[in-house]
């Protein structure tokens, strides 16, 4: 009885003067874990081509678009909305190829593609070959949450889009004065005649696509683009392919690319990444490098793509010159970058 007293009464003492520690220690208060990761474009992008104030307006724009999906995160806000959102910024500036500034196709028109895909459910929606969404991306949102199908296309697209309270603009909205000089090179190198090398070069990609992990544990990821400079008979990129340009699975990984769309088709790139990562058990940074440095390579593909996995961590991925890409971590450190390391 002495000792039970004594024992029980040591075990209080203990525990009333270890007891703020130990839960401490036992439940140290958690980080919140969410992610995001964006790029502007693949291509042949180098310094040398690059003007100091050119430079600072991407790496602007770069910041305020990942700042905005961001915050969206950090306020408990979903991947999807985030990934939106961040994409929007990028559409309204005509520093990309996507939405204001988007690339012309071989009738002088801008026509734009888009998608989204939800890693949690795995909904989708993508729009491809409209000429007066001012939003594309939004208009993928509409397609994956407000109908039965996964993609649009062209005229049936807008007129869905009439029915859902999507801005509209006209064509002309969207053009601007490099991508109609990039159309002049385009057309003079395909009649042999000599083209401008600069825009021929510069202006060949710039589609846009974001990643993101919600403090929930969801992935999500969407693509936006003008599609190629010349592009002909109604021709449509990887950007609004569900697998090919934009994936998402909660599973494995969200992931959106930019690059030469065909060879992004062929590859299944953005399935093919999360599909290796769940098949293989390889981590998202193998697998991305893979499908990149190998597979596409291979094929004599050029492009990259941005990705996050489940856990928050983050690829960006190419085997071209350069990659317009950020990203913010949960501290709120950026990484802007466009060249090779
Ligand atoms: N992937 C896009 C397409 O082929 C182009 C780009 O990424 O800039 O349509």
């Amino acid at each position: 009885m002495k000792y039970t007293i004594l024992l029980l009464a040591s075990f209080f003492l203990l525990s009333c003067h270890d007891s703020p520690k130990i839960s401490k220690e036992k439940n140290p208060p958690k980080t919140p874990k969410f992610g995001i990761v964006i790029h502007g474009g693949a291509g042949v992008i180098k310094k040398e081509n690059m003007t100091d104030s050119l430079q600072k307006a991407y790496e602007e724009k770069l910041e305020e678009a990942i700042s905005v999906g961001h915050k969206i995160l950090e306020d408990g806000g979903t991947a999807l909305e985030a990934v939106q959102k961040t994409i929007n910024v990028m559409e309204n500036s005509p520093l990309f190829n996507s939405g204001k500034g988007a690339v012309l196709n071989a009738d002088g028109i801008a026509e734009l593609d888009a998608s989204v895909m939800d890693g949690k459910t795995k909904n989708a929606g993508a729009i491809s070959g409209v000429q007066h969404i001012k939003n594309p991306i939004d208009l993928a949102y509409k397609v994956m949450n407000e109908s039965d199908h996964v993609m649009l296309s062209a005229s049936g697209a807008e007129e869905f889009a009439k029915l859902h309270d999507i801005e509209f603009v006209e064509n002309s909205y969207f053009i601007t004065e490099n991508r109609k000089k990039a159309l002049e090179s385009s057309k003079a190198k395909e009649q042999g005649v000599s083209a401008n090398e600069f825009y021929l070069s510069n202006e060949k990609y710039g589609t846009v696509g974001c990643a993101a992990l919600d403090q929930d544990g969801n992935l999500a990821a969407g693509t936006s683009t003008g599609g190629m400079t010349n592009k002909k008979f109604g021709r449509i990129g990887d950007s609004p392919i569900i697998g090919a340009g934009t994936y998402a699975n909660n599973k494995t990984c969200a992931i959106s690319a930019t690059g030469h769309g065909e060879f992004f088709i062929r590859n299944v790139v953005a399935h093919d990444i999360s599909a290796m990562m769940e098949y293989q058990g390889i981590s998202l940074e193998q697998a991305a490098k893979r499908v990149i440095q190998q597979k596409l390579t291979d094929l004599g593909g050029t492009g990259g793509i941005v990705g996050i996995d489940h856990k928050g961590r983050v690829v960006m991925e190419f085997n071209t010159p350069g990659m317009f890409r950020a990203t913010k971590n949960v501290k709120g450190e950026t990484t802007i970058k466009m060249y090779k390391d």
